[in-house]
């Protein structure tokens, strides 16, 4: 196969391992090896990763903000992670913070993941975190928050495809993985140069094997190494570290995405107050930032305010980054949202129906399953009666396809519980304008008042481009209205959401929603009857039976029996959201203006950005999918840590990209 440093690999299905089980630990078949060694495997990891990494002495000195980072190349059990985590809570200050990414492209099965760790009941704490929040065996980054300063992202995928794909640095390598002579595939040039390219400058490493492979390939790649003696009858390990990194290459065809320089950040202001703009604050809070929300109106009074909205995707049947971002938005939302205090107020993880009510539709449902046998605890196909069975309720279309981890969400319960978060602060204001001061800014409100804040996130929807500084941000307004009826008693709706055109959610205190309208360039956000009535011709699609149950107890549907309630979103050109740092359009045309004449004519110069202005917006109807996701991208960029996601799609996002497409468009 040929190497493509800069191809995301291919969304997949992973296989977890067939395990033998002795007393507890477990062995692979596939490389006949073990995880750990029975009965001191504890001992032996904080032998030889933390301690030949200096793990205990550098977290109790670890005075700075960003977070420590830890790479392991195969996380297997979670033993190393667990111990490094426990060593991180026994010895850093309370400041510090700890980021721990791992690679691994044969995840175990939860269960299996229970049994291994409980050979070890002093982490039996730990381990009950890593196993509750376990995410489902799909290649892809998993963000995993163990604690609001514990981090862990699952790199799931082959280890050097991965590593590849990694925006982030790292200080300290565990170079785990099964032996050279069981594993050569993973232990080639490549892997180690991966590793070169994604070290802090002084990054240490420590791995527990000698062998030539691993020596001649880490020297290569410019990791110094000595050996140390091993742990028990081992003899002997490897550790070192990397002085002087090798640049990363990576931007030289894209030299626009390059990160803007890090500036200093304490107080952040955040315009809007909807999930955009909480789910951000939230994120730099847990991140020990201030952070001051700004909305004109209440928290979730725009589109984000609906009592009842849907966690669903819909991906598109050929894999595209755009997709890509959706599913791992989606996967990161439920983990999230369960782990949010009082979760069971906030979202109601019923699963989502999503109906093939056209033969187009059938046709890329199918496709999409075909192209990505993706595990069923994510999607899986579903035929009638399955599909009624499912969704307690009559259903009419033949095919669909079942997220059982899907479901609904109170969006604007969630806004209000996420600025509550100890380190934001709400503030009602109109945003009028933003100045750029020697260090940070100043936002001028249309009431005369002043707000200065280091950094300023830009979060507003619709009217996210009314600044001067994102002016030429392509947003579309989009008119969304959905309608509610309260049932009648007897009559309950559907069990899980039920999504067609628009989508129908499980009644709540009694009361059905559905919806809703999708009004293209439209900024209105009174209610219509006919957007109610279109929300009705929708209901009598997909859920006919639930129509004729309602007729026939006397409930004619009509636009003035309904309650309802319009706002409007906001949309990109290309329908992905906009998330990241604030290009200087006029600074980009000019800088790449020879792409207009050659698209290959890529000059060096970094992109220019308002030093210190980021922007969350274009979530259009699915914000529940992709504002927590696009938040963790906006302040792990921020806050100089990984990326929860692979570069290529954190590039996706930039909220440049269309600069750069309208240059090489006017060719
Ligand atoms: N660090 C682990 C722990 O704490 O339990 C033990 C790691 S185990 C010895 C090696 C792990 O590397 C296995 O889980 C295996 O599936 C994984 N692995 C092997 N080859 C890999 C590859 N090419 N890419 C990703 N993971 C790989």
């Amino acid at each position: 196969m040929t190497h493509r440093p800069n191809a995301l690999p291919p969304l997949a299905a992973l296989t977890t391992p067939i395990l033998t089980w002795n007393e507890g630990a477990p062995h692979s078949q596939a490389f006949d090896d073990i995880y750990f060694t029975r009965g001191d495997g504890r001992a032996e990891t904080e032998h030889v990763f933390l301690g030949a990494n200096h793990l205990p002495e550098r977290f109790a000195n670890w005075d700075i903000e960003r977070p420590f980072v830890i790479g392991e190349t195969g996380f297997g059990t979670g033993l190393n992670m667990l111990c490094a985590w426990a060593c991180f809570e026994q010895h850093a200050p309370a400041s510090a913070r700890l980021h721990l990414l791992s690679t691994e492209k044969f995840p175990f099965e939860r269960s299996a993941l229970e049994q291994a760790l409980a050979s070890w009941p002093s982490l039996a704490a730990y381990a009950q975190v890593l196993c509750t929040q376990w995410p489902s065996a799909v290649s892809g980054i998993h963000r995993l928050h163990l604690t609001d300063r514990v981090t862990l992202d699952l790199h799931f995928g082959d280890t050097t495809e991965r590593l590849e794909q990694l925006d982030g640095q790292v200080d300290a390598w565990f170079l785990d993985g099964f032996a050279p002579s069981k594993n050569p595939d993973m232990w080639q040039p490549e892997l180690f140069n991966a590793m070169a390219a994604r070290s802090r400058p002084g990054a240490t490493f420590a791995t527990f094997t000698c062998a030539g492979i691993v020596k001649r390939g880490l020297k290569a790649a410019g990791f110094s190494w000595k050996k140390v003696p091993g742990y028990g009858r081992k003899r002997e390990m490897l550790a070192g570290s990397i002085e002087t990194p090798p640049v990363d290459q990576r931007r030289q065809s894209t030299p626009w995405f390059t990160p803007p320089p890090l500036a200093a950040v304490k107080h952040v202001a955040v315009i809007g107050a909807g999930l955009a703009g909480s789910t951000v604050a939230a994120a730099l809070a847990r991140r020990g930032l201030q952070v001051t929300v700004i909305d004109r109106e209440a928290p979730g009074a725009g589109g984000s305010g609906n009592r009842q909205g849907a966690l669903y995707v819909k991906l598109a049947a050929e894999t595209n980054h755009q997709s890509r971002v959706y599913l791992t938005g989606l996967l990161y939302s439920q983990r999230w949202l369960s782990q949010q205090r009082a979760a069971h107020a906030l979202w109601q993880p019923c699963g989502v129906v999503q109906l093939a009510s056209t033969d187009k539709e059938a046709r890329r449902q199918q496709r999409f399953i075909e192209l990505h046998p993706l595990p069923s605890d994510i999607v899986t196909a579903m035929e009638n009666p399955a599909l009624s069975q499912t969704a307690a309720i009559n259903i009419n279309a033949p095919h669909g396809l079942f997220y059982p981890q899907a479901g609904w969400v109170r969006p604007k319960a969630l806004c209000e519980h996420l600025l509550s978060q100890p380190g934001v602060t709400f503030q009602q204001g109109d945003v009028s304008s933003l100045a750029q001061r020697e260090s940070g800014w100043q936002l001028s409100l249309a009431d005369g008042r002043t707000l200065e804040a280091d950094q300023v996130v830009i979060a507003s929807a619709h009217l996210a481009n009314q600044f001067a500084q994102t002016a030429e941000l392509l947003l579309q307004s989009v008119r969304g209205q959905i309608s509610e009826i309260t049932l009648p008693d007897g009559i309950t709706g559907p069990a899980r959401v039920v999504c067609a055109g628009g989508y129908v959610a499980p009644a709540l205190d009694g009361v059905l929603t559905f919806g809703a309208s999708f009004v293209p360039n439209n900024a209105t956000n009174h209610v219509t009857d006919d957007d109610h009535q279109r929300n009705i011709d929708e209901l009598r699609q997909t859920l006919p039976a639930l129509v004729a149950e309602l007729e026939q107890a006397g409930i004619a549907l009509s636009p003035e029996k309904l309650q309802g309630r319009a706002a409007v979103r906001a949309a990109s050109p290309d329908k992905t959201p906009y998330a990241g740092p604030v290009p200087i359009a006029e600074a980009w045309r000019e800088d790449y203006s020879l792409l207009s004449k050659d698209a290959s004519r890529v000059t060096d110069t970094p992109g220019e950005h308002y030093a210190g202005l980021w922007i969350s917006a274009a979530h259009g109807s699915r914000g529940l999918a992709s504002a927590p996701l696009c938040a963790e991208v906006i302040a792990s960029r921020m806050c100089d840590e990984p990326m929860p996601l692979e570069a290529p799609l954190v590039d996706h996002l930039h909220p440049g990209r269309r600069i750069i497409s309208a240059i090489i468009r006017a060719q």
